[in-house]
């Protein structure tokens, strides 16, 4: 989207360019990987690094962060050109460099800012996030895993659950409940728990796509020393919530590999159903347009120095929904046998995707309805959400006994 460009961000966008061409060119074609092959992370540390010595790892963070000082529209415009080519970026480097980075930047000691920032930016160190659990996802403040103080170290018990890429993740950024007899949001605490610690079981959860992504981790007698704790005991969820704004302004999930309207257009006239599509195509390419022209506006306000509000999330909704009938529309044209058979075919295969994908993004990082109840509350100042829990322990919630 380089329509909105000033003069000092083309000439930035035409040094990415110029740097990809250079430095990109293994990564012109789709990567020879299977669903679910793991070795995406390790070529997602090698290209990590790639960008790390280039200086385009983490363009908006200060220079003495390991950043480039640079504006948030540049980290953007780079973004954008990256997406032109198959690089394996993802969570697998992402949690780490998106989520688990800022937040200990902003919550940690000299001494862990040291210890985590500048590895995790050269792709030496993976991380996961063991937030969501069983009965903890949209009400993150219910987590149930307990951290109990034993000398200097804390001892985990619980269980996390849908922990993206967990299975190649070197350390874990965990919410965990160390007083029950606070209210919900009081009792917890932060913690950096070293993935190959005695005691963690990292089960993969098979999906439809037949991708393993994401896993159930089980936490047994698990020792953290007190070290690793991120902020005060019992400040957890403000710690939380700066991982969480992290991660809602940073998942758009726009890429390459995915169908977009255009796309769905060539494939009506080629099959000759433009005609019979017509409608349903003008209602897609408006709602993508829409999309579009309010990115810019956002990138519009981020150049020029303001922060995002509340309605930010909007790009993830509209994006991940347009995603879903955009693919579905397009297995419909591509016939039945698309909608069910494996193939190779890359345009086939990408409208699979998109499909399964969309059912995803619609959940992770926010699902769709508790984006709506922000705008609703923080942004249309509608009354909030009736709460029985308020005032009230943890140990005497329902989900807390
Ligand atoms: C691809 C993917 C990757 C993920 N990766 C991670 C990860 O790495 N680490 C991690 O910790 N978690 C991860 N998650 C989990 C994710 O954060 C949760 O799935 C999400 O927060 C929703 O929680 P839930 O699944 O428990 O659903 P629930 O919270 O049980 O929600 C079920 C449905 O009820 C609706 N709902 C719930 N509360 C309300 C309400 N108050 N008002 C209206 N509707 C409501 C929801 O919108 C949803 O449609 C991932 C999820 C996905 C899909």
């Amino acid at each position: 989207m380089d329509f909105n460009d000033s003069p000092e961000e083309a000439a930035f966008r035409q040094e990415v360019k110029t740097w990809l061409a250079e430095n990109a060119q293994a990564y012109r074609e789709p990567l020879p990987l299977g669903p679910g092959d793991i070795r995406i992370a390790e070529m997602g540390r090698e290209w990590q690094k790639i960008k790390a010595r280039g200086g385009y790892a983490a363009i908006s963070w200060p220079t003495e962060a390991g950043g480039r000082g640079a504006t948030p529209i540049e980290e953007v415009i780079f973004a954008e050109e990256e997406n032109r080519y198959h690089v394996p970026v993802g969570p697998f480097v992402g949690i780490g460099v998106g989520l688990a980075v800022p937040t200990i930047r902003a919550h940690g000691t000299p001494e862990q800012i040291e210890q985590f920032a500048h590895p995790t930016l050269m792709g030496d160190i993976l991380w996961c996030q063991l937030f969501s659990e069983p009965a903890a996802g949209s009400d993150l403040a219910a987590v149930r895993t307990r951290a109990q103080r034993d000398g200097d170290d804390w001892v985990v018990n619980g269980q996390k659950v849908w922990t993206s890429w967990a299975h190649t993740a070197d350390w874990g950024i965990l919410l965990a409940r160390t007083d029950p007899e606070q209210v919900k949001h009081k009792g917890l605490t932060f913690f950096l728990l070293d993935m190959r610690t005695p005691g963690i079981d990292v089960r993969p959860i098979r999906s439809i796509s037949g991708e393993s992504e994401f896993n159930e981790v089980f936490l047994t007698d698990v020792r953290i020393p007190d070290r690793c704790r991120l902020g005060e005991v019992g400040a957890g969820w403000g710690v939380a919530m700066t991982t969480l704004m992290n991660e809602r302004a940073n998942s758009t999930g726009e890429s390459l590999l995915l169908p977009d309207v255009s796309s769905l257009v060539r494939l009506a006239r080629e099959r000759g159903l433009a005609e019979k599509n017509q409608r349903e195509l003008a209602a897609l390419y408006a709602r993508e347009q829409g999309l579009k022209y309010f990115q810019a506006r956002q990138l519009t306000a981020l150049s020029r120095g303001e922060q995002l509000g509340p309605m930010s999330v909007i790009s993830k909704l509209v994006f991940a929904n347009v995603l879903q009938d955009g693919s579905a529309m397009g297995l419909d044209m591509l016939g039945l046998e698309a909608a069910f058979l494996a193939t190779e075919d890359h345009r086939v295969t990408r409208f699979q995707y998109g499909y399964q994908w969309a059912a995803a993004l619609r959940i992770a990082g926010g699902a769709d309805e508790i984006l709506k109840n922000q705008i609703a509350e923080r942004e249309l100042g509608l009354p909030g959400e009736i709460r029985a829990d308020k005032g009230v322990p943890f140990s005497q919630l329902p989900v807390g006994r």
